[in-house]
């Protein structure tokens, strides 16, 4: 499921009507969504009175109504460093969030079985050097699980400190764009551009079933043409992203032509990892989406059947290191 559940409209301090953030979805062909307004945070208050926080939720309820979206109930915690900004999703009754004490409302969205994750843990306006970083609170958070994820990814940001938390720390790794403007214009949709999104590996395109697959660290986040996750998602992912088409020696050469297709949306740089040298190229593949892109190898004998390794460096599976995938496919003898 294509998620995004880190949004803002006129509700709090974004410039949009909720409506606009679905139809934003269904545009980029997104599974689930949730608006996260501020709680304590309420600039257009004086001209926008909302005293039901559920209303930005039903709004887009509504406007989705004969779409295939699901919209996740959700609101943002915002406080001071510590615990700063964590937004609350699945949750029953924004009303019931606002809440003096900082760990209270924590408390408070657990009993209405939320999901809850640490937001732009790298946000300069909090961190002055970038680098997100566990204080004590947030441990104490996370043991008493009322922490379930953190942001690797926030807009136009990445945090390899914040994948090394979410490792660690056995937290859901999420990436969101935290939009307050347009889409299209934060992240140059029109020009190839996209946003940045959480794939949750549901089992079903429920609210129950993306919730227990988020619960369950069943996430990959997809950002500025990045994958970002852990091994047992990513590789398969980008494993059945990928696939040899076609491998067959040219002539009565031991030079084999493999054809690679890339069925997704995503760009791919693959670096060699096999014993074998190519023909046609360097060590670096790149496969754009949709593309097919042929590699000659040179394989010395004519093999049956050939076994290709990549190191994919346009994926993320620990901070500074790439996952490695394992691409085969018989040889056609014809
Ligand atoms: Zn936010």
């Amino acid at each position: 499921m294509k998620c995004d559940f880190h949004q803002h409209t006129v509700f709090s301090d974004g410039s949009v009507w909720p409506d606009i953030r679905v139809k934003e979805a269904l545009m980029d062909g997104l599974d689930a969504i949730s608006l996260t307004e501020h709680l304590e945070y309420q600039p257009h208050k004086a001209d926008i009175p909302h005293p039901d926080r559920n209303r930005s939720f039903e709004i887009a309820l509504k406007e989705a109504k004969d779409h295939d979206l699901l919209i996740v109930k959700g609101s943002e915690i915002t406080r001071r460093m510590p615990p700063g900004h964590n937004n609350a999703i699945f949750i029953s009754d924004a009303n019931k969030l606002l809440v003096d004490d900082s760990v209270a409302v924590f408390r408070e969205a657990k009993k209405q079985n939320a999901f809850i994750f640490w937001n732009h843990p790298n946000w300069t306006n909090q961190r002055k050097d970038g680098i997100a970083t566990l204080t004590d609170m947030h441990r104490m958070l996370i043991k008493e699980k009322l922490l379930d994820g953190i942001e690797v990814v926030n807009d136009k940001t990445y945090s390899d400190e914040a994948l090394r938390i979410a490792l660690d720390n056995n937290l859901t790794i999420m990436g969101t764009s935290d939009i307050h403007g347009l889409i299209d214009w934060e992240f140059g949709v029109p020009k190839g551009g996209h946003r940045p999104i959480t794939l949750v590996f549901s089992k079903e395109k429920t609210e129950a079933s993306i919730q227990e697959a988020l619960f369950n660290r069943r996430t990959v986040v997809f950002y500025k043409n990045l994958l970002i996750g852990r091994n047992e998602y990513l590789i398969p992912l980008i494993e059945q992203s990928i696939k040899i088409k076609t491998a067959k020696y040219t002539g009565n050469t031991q030079v084999l032509s493999v054809d690679i297709e890339n069925s997704t949306n995503a760009e791919f740089s693959l670096l060699n990892k096999t014993v074998y040298t190519f023909h046609n190229s360097g060590e670096l593949v790149t496969v754009k989406p949709g593309e097919i892109v042929n590699i000659l190898i040179k394989t010395k004998e004519r093999l049956p059947a050939i076994t290709l390794l990549f190191e994919v460096i346009s994926a993320i599976n620990e901070p500074g290191k790439h996952p490695q995938i394992t691409l085969r496919s018989a040889v056609t003898t014809n």
